[in-house]
């Protein structure tokens, strides 16, 4: 009798089992979500425009995890794998991502399709500006041929909300040419998106013109050229380019120090998810408070999962500046 009860026992658990293990296969397909068009952007904005602009028809996949350097970045092959067997390929052009070529020379026999979000967008050049916005233009050093060839353009485009819009179009464009069906869904949700936009252009644009100092000082990676010129500021900065891997000189951190000193300073900018270590030393060394600026290349996942998109992160930087 005790081993009937006992044979019971092991079919009910067996039976279990099996439901749980069914559960698992349907949910995990899913989670897969076939039906929808699979795009992989590279940059958080790319990111976020496709979600904004896809909703519930598009599964968006960011390429760089949050943190990873965007422009050392070398595509894993797994990478390449999952590119070429998604729908749609999302790049902020060859400038930003300069190993994005490599990706999209391997999509040839691929069916997968390749968005530019930089196409017909007007590129900054770096030494132009420089010129221009630096309001340490007289000490602007010198920069070796190595140097100018690297950094010749910005690719930080998506810094200016004008851009933003652009790509918007562009990838909306894409989206609805790819699936002409849905076209009217994702025209709706791109214009709703791109007014978000213009009256965030407008709101900085206001508060930008009524500073009391028109300098912003960086104390960080500079990626803000098209922040910048965008509503006519000046800046002073450590460092003359994003993704420099050579430390400031001490010149250069004495240059904006003495600067800072010179003039009524309060706050020294750096980029989010970085330590900030030269931004918090000049912030000892005068009276002033190391603020994050958000540069958006990627995001934290924390940031991601509490529903952060361009135009809330870009009100913070906003706000950070102003307040
Ligand atoms: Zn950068």
């Amino acid at each position: 009798m005790k081993k009937r009860v006992f044979i019971i026992l092991i079919c009910y658990i067996l039976l279990i089992l099996c439901v749980i293990f069914a559960i698992k296969i349907f949910s995990s397909e899913d989670e897969k979500n076939t039906d929808k068009i699979q795009v992989i952007a590279t940059l958080f904005p790319d990111y976020d425009f496709v979600k904004q602009i896809g909703g519930d028809k598009v599964q968006v996949t960011l390429l760089l995890n949050s943190g990873v350097d965007t422009h050392t970045y070398e595509p894993s092959v797994k990478d390449m794998k999952n590119i070429s067997d998604s729908d749609l390929f999302v790049y902020t052009g060859i400038t930003s991502e300069p190993w994005a070529d490599e990706i999209i020379n391997s999509l040839e026999n691929s069916n997968c399709r390749i968005i530019d979000t930089s196409e017909g967008i007007d590129l900054i050049e770096s030494e132009e500006f420089e010129k221009g916005y630096n309001a340490l233009s007289q000490s602007v050093h010198e920069h070796s041929e190595d140097e100018l060839e690297e950094y010749e353009y910005d690719g930080h485009i998506w810094l200016n909300p004008q851009n933003a819009i652009k790509m918007i179009d562009t990838i909306c464009e894409a989206l609805c040419e790819y699936d002409a069906s849905n076209a009217d869904y994702y025209r709706e949700n791109a214009e709703n998106y791109k007014k978000e936009i213009q009256e965030l252009d407008s709101d900085i644009e206001q508060a930008m013109n009524n500073l009391d100092s028109d300098v912003l000082v960086f104390g960080g990676e500079f990626a803000y050229s098209y922040f910048i010129s965008r509503y006519n500021l000046k800046y002073v900065s450590v460092y003359t380019s994003c993704g420099e891997e050579a430390e400031p000189s001490v010149q250069d951190v004495r240059n904006v120090i003495d600067f800072i000193n010179e003039n009524d300073i309060n706050k020294v900018f750096y980029e989010e998810l970085s330590e900030g270590t030269v931004a918090k030393m000049i912030s000892e060394e005068t009276d002033t408070d190391p603020i994050i600026f958000y540069s958006l290349h990627n995001v934290s996942t924390e940031e991601i999962e509490a529903g952060e998109n361009y135009v809330s992160l870009m009100r913070k930087n906003l706000e950070n500046i102003t307040n």
